[in-house]
C-alpha cells in the first residue's frame, strides 16, 4: 500500500472524515511527515504559508481547511504553487449562527457574571433590581456580513421579534458607521481579509450606540482589542460576547477582568453534527481532487 497518495491531516478529525481518507489513503496525522503528502487537512490554528507548502513539496495538489473561513492560508502561495485550496461552508452555519445568538443573551442577561457570583457562594437570595439586563425583543440588531452565517442569524432572531438591519462590502441597509448608531447589537459575521481587518476600531466604536452589545463569532482581527477594552470600560458598549481573538489562543488579562465580557474559547462550530459534516466534506473534498481534479467547495 506505499503508493497510496500520502494525506496530512494536521490534527486527528471526527471519523466521519478520518475515515473516509484511510479506505483511500495513507493518512498521517500531524504536519512533521508532511513531506510528499498529496493532501493536507488544516485548520485554523496551522498557518499554511511558503514554509508548510514548500516542506511538503510538488506533490501536493490540495489544502483542505476543516473550516469555513481561511485566512490561515496564503490563497497566493497556494496559487503560486498549483495547490487547490477548500473549506467547509454551510455545514456549521447553523452552530455558529446559534453560538452569535447564545452570545447575545448571555451578555444582554450578564449571565457570566451571574454564574461567577453563584460559584463563589456569593449569591444572597432573590432581589428585586439584581443582575438586570435587557431583552432581545424589540431590540434592533445590526448584522456585518449577511453571507450564510449572517442570514442565519437573521433568521433565528425573528422568532425573538428582533428589527434586523445589515452592512455588507456590496451594499446593506445602510453604512456601517450608520448601523453601530442605530443597533441595540452589533454581530460581526465578515470574513477576516485585508479589508476587514480591525473594522470595528476605535472611531467606529466611538459611534456605536450608548449601551449597545457587542457580539464577534467571526474572526478576532476584525476587532481592535485595545479599543474594545476601552469601549467596554468606558462605553458606549453596555457589554460584549465574543468566541474570537486576535492572538489566539491569547485572551488578554484586560477582557478577562472585565465582568462585561461573556468569554468562549472559539466553539462557534463546536456541534458534534457541524464538527462531523466538516469532517466529511473536507475529507470529499481531498477524494474530490486527488481522484477527479475538481473540488467541491473552492476558495481563492
Ligand atoms: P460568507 O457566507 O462568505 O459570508 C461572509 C459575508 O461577509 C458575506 O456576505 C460578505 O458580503 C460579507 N463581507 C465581506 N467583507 C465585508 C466587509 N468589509 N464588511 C461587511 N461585510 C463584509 O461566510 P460565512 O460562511 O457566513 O462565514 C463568515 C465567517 O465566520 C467566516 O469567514 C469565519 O471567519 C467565521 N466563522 C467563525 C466560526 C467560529 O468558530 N467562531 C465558525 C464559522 C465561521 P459581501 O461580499 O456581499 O460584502
Amino acid at each position: 500500500m506505499a503508493d497510496r497518495p500520502v494525506v496530512v491531516v494536521a490534527r486527528p478529525v471526527p471519523a466521519a472524515g478520518l475515515d473516509l481518507l484511510r479506505e483511500r489513503f495513507e493518512v498521517r496525522i500531524g504536519l512533521d511527515e508532511v513531506g510528499g503528502a498529496a493532501a493536507i487537512v488544516a485548520d485554523p490554528t496551522v498557518p499554511v504559508g511558503p514554509e508548510l507548502l514548500d516542506a511538503a513539496g510538488p506533490s501536493l495538489k490540495v489544502v483542505a481547511n476543516f473550516a469555513v473561513g481561511y485566512d490561515n492560508v496564503d490563497l497566493d502561495a497556494c496559487r503560486e504553487r498549483g495547490v487547490l485550496v477548500t473549506n467547509t461552508p454551510d455545514v456549521l452555519t447553523n452552530a455558529t449562527a446559534e453560538l452569535a445568538v447564545t452570545l447575545m443573551l448571555a451578555a444582554a442577561r450578564r449571565l457570566g457574571e451571574a454564574e461567577r457570583i453563584v460559584r463563589r457562594g456569593a449569591w444572597s437570595g432573590w432581589a428585586p433590581e439584581q443582575l438586570l439586563g435587557r431583552e432581545l425583543a424589540g431590540a434592533t440588531v445590526g448584522i456585518v456580513g449577511l453571507g450564510r452565517i449572517g442570514s442565519r442569524v437573521a433568521a433565528l432572531l425573528r422568532g425573538f421579534g428582533c428589527r434586523v438591519i445589515h452592512a455588507s462590502r456590496s451594499g446593506g441597509d445602510l453604512p456601517l458607521a450608520d448601523l453601530v448608531a442605530e443597533s441595540d447589537f452589533v454581530t460581526l459575521h465578515a470574513p477576516l481579509s485585508d479589508q476587514t481587518r480591525h473594522l470595528v476600531n476605535a472611531d467606529l466604536l466611538a459611534r456605536f450606540k450608548p449601551g449597545s452589545i457587542l457580539v464577534n463569532t467571526a474572526r478576532g482581527g476584525l476587532v481592535d482589542t485595545r479599543a474594545l477594552v476601552t469601549a467596554l470600560r468606558e462605553g458606549p458598549l453596555a457589554a460584549a460576547g465574543l468566541d474570537v481573538y486576535e492572538s489566539e489562543p491569547q485572551v488578554p488579562p484586560e477582557l478577562v477582568e472585565l465582568e462585561n465580557v461573556v468569554l468562549a474559547p472559539h466553539i462557534g462550530s463546536a456541534t458534534r453534527t457541524a464538527r462531523d459534516g466538516m469532517a466529511r466534506l473536507a475529507a470529499e473534498n481531498v477524494v474530490a481532487i486527488l481522484e477527479g481534479g475538481q473540488s467541491l467547495t473552492p476558495v481563492g
